[in-house]
């Protein structure tokens, strides 16, 4: 069995079983045993170590006093964890204890449990600042089931609205043999390159998505199209899936609307990867690399 993705498999138990037991919910709340996640404007805490660690702090609710959103997160270990939202300070607060930062800059310098446990509470707390008010009546919605639902405060509406993930392709396209297609959009950092990804559309199994993305992004027919892992990425609100496909014919046409450029790379040029800003290969956390490194040493 492979081992998985960056910020899959963090070790949360959901205990979905206890989000509707507020009683027991509130009293976690109060207990110092109990931990808490803090984030201001989608930044988690990170501490001012020189290795980066996510901070994570007793509860109290003299903590919980300042917090805009509170989402039960579930247990690690039997330790309630609990994600809380800060952004309603004008500046950073907590900063004793770290610094606010970007899980897209910090995430891959953390451990595996630490970066599945901090970007797990940063994508439910961005959930909820995107869903203040319901899609249907435009009325205000309020949490629910410990952070994990929101309903309508219209009586007459009365909808629910459940956390959402948009389901993302992301491909290795090789030829059978030696070479696989790598692309960069124009606003990555110089020299980042990446296997295709896009988002999947209504209407299509992920094989016709795959299919569809390589072909307009890159002009190129695949086939063998093999699902190999997935992994969540919530910046915002994704699942990237995984794939390899093979193409049938090499000739590209690169969208240049999409991509600033695609091309075909073999082997011996990824292994010997200049990691400058003529070329870089994807971020250690991401998917993408773990298709390319996968790739690389022979695996399917
Ligand atoms: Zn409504």
């Amino acid at each position: 069995m492979k081992s998985p993705n960056f910020y899959a498999s963090g070790g949360v138990d959901r205990a979905a079983h206890l989000r509707s037991d507020e009683s027991w919910i509130a009293e976690q709340l109060g207990n110092r045993q109990a931990r808490i996640v803090p984030l201001w404007r989608m930044q988690n805490l990170i501490g001012h170590g020189t290795t980066p660690q996510g901070v994570v702090l007793e509860s109290s609710r003299g903590l919980l006093m300042g917090a805009e959103t509170v989402v039960f997160l579930g247990l690690v270990g039997d330790v309630p964890h609990f994600a809380a939202d800060f952004s309603g300070y004008e500046d950073p607060p907590l900063e004793e204890h770290g610094q606010f930062r970007d899980m897209r800059g910090v995430g891959q310098l953390l451990s595996h449990e630490e970066g599945a446990l901090l970007v797990y509470a940063r994508a439910t707390l961005q959930w909820h600042l995107r869903h203040k008010f319901c899609g249907i009546c435009g009325s205000p919605t309020e949490i629910r089931e410990a952070g994990h639902m929101r309903q309508c405060t219209n009586a007459d509406c009365n909808s629910q609205v459940f956390p959402r993930i948009d389901p993302a392709v992301i491909m290795l396209v090789h030829d059978g043999g030696d070479r696989l297609i790598l692309g960069r959009q124009r606003n990555w950092p110089a020299g980042q390159h990446s296997v295709l990804a896009g988002f999947v559309e209504s209407g299509e199994s992920l094989e016709d998505a795959v299919a569809r993305e390589v072909f307009e992004e890159a002009g190129v027919p695949v086939t063998d199209v093999h699902y190999h892992s997935s992994q969540p990425w919530p910046f915002p609100s994704s699942i990237m899936l995984g794939f390899a496909a093979r193409a049938t014919d090499m000739t590209l046409n690169v969208d240049r609307e999409e991509l600033e450029d695609a091309a075909w790379f073999t082997r011996d040029q990824l292994l010997n990867s200049p990691e400058d800003d003529t070329f870089r290969l994807p971020r250690k956390d991401s998917i993408s690399r773990r298709l390319i490194d996968g790739w690389m040493r022979g695996e399917d």
